[in-house]
Order: structure tokens, then C-alpha cells, then sequence
């Protein structure tokens, strides 16, 4: 089985935290989220892992860690995630700072760098 781990950030809190996914039949299934710090991450290589493709949610996807919310969207500065409710068309990228749009998971391209 092809799993990895990509990094989000909460929209509330800005707190890291980690996403599991895992591939199945060439889409990606969000699996788990979980906590973690910055220092864990950048060891474990997750900042450098990428993805393309259909980034679904599995149905035992718990939401983020820190608020719950189970939607979220990606920012251009990077590429990076930040958590966001369902219903919301844009937030506040919690990795730049700037207004970024919601954005349709069935095309992400997802990719690590640089904190
Ligand atoms: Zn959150
Ligand atoms: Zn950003």
C-alpha cells in the first residue's frame, strides 16, 4: 500500500498538524490527522512529500485535530494546506498569511519545501 503524510496547518489555531493519505486504486484517500510539531515533521521528511492528483476523504477521516473542520484549501504561495469549514469559498493562509481561495481537491497538487 502507497501512504504518505502531508502537512496542514489549522486555520484557528496555525498549529501543524499531519494528514495521512493513502492510494487506492490512483486516488488519494484522506485517512487520519494527527498533531505534530514542526521539528518531528521536517526529521520525518513529511515537508517534502508530493502529491498530484484526486485527494478524497475517507469516511473514517476525523477532521483536524485542532478545530474539526474537515474541508480545506490550498494556497499558491507554496502549494501548502491550511484547514477551513466545509462551507467557506476562501480563508486565510495560515502558512503566508494572505487570502487564498478555496480551491477544488479533486486536482491538487500538493508539495513540501521549506517552513
Ligand atoms: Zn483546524
Ligand atoms: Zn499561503
Amino acid at each position: 500500500m502507497n501512504a504518505k503524510v502531508v502537512l496542514c496547518r489549522c486555520h484557528k489555531t496555525k498549529e501543524l498538524f499531519g494528514i495521512r493519505i493513502e492510494e487506492r486504486n490512483q486516488d488519494w484517500y484522506r485517512t487520519w490527522a494527527f498533531k505534530i510539531d514542526e521539528h518531528k515533521a521536517k526529521r520525518e521528511k513529511f515537508d517534502t512529500n508530493q502529491v498530484t492528483g484526486s485527494l478524497m476523504e475517507d469516511a473514517a477521516f476525523p477532521g483536524c485535530p485542532y478545530c474539526g473542520s474537515h474541508g480545506f484549501f490550498q494556497c499558491n504561495c507554496s502549494g501548502k494546506l491550511t484547514c477551513c469549514d466545509d462551507d467557506s469559498v476562501q480563508g486565510t493562509c495560515a502558512w503566508c498569511g494572505s487570502t487564498a481561495k478555496f480551491i477544488n481537491t479533486e486536482q491538487f497538487k500538493l508539495q513540501g519545501g521549506s517552513y
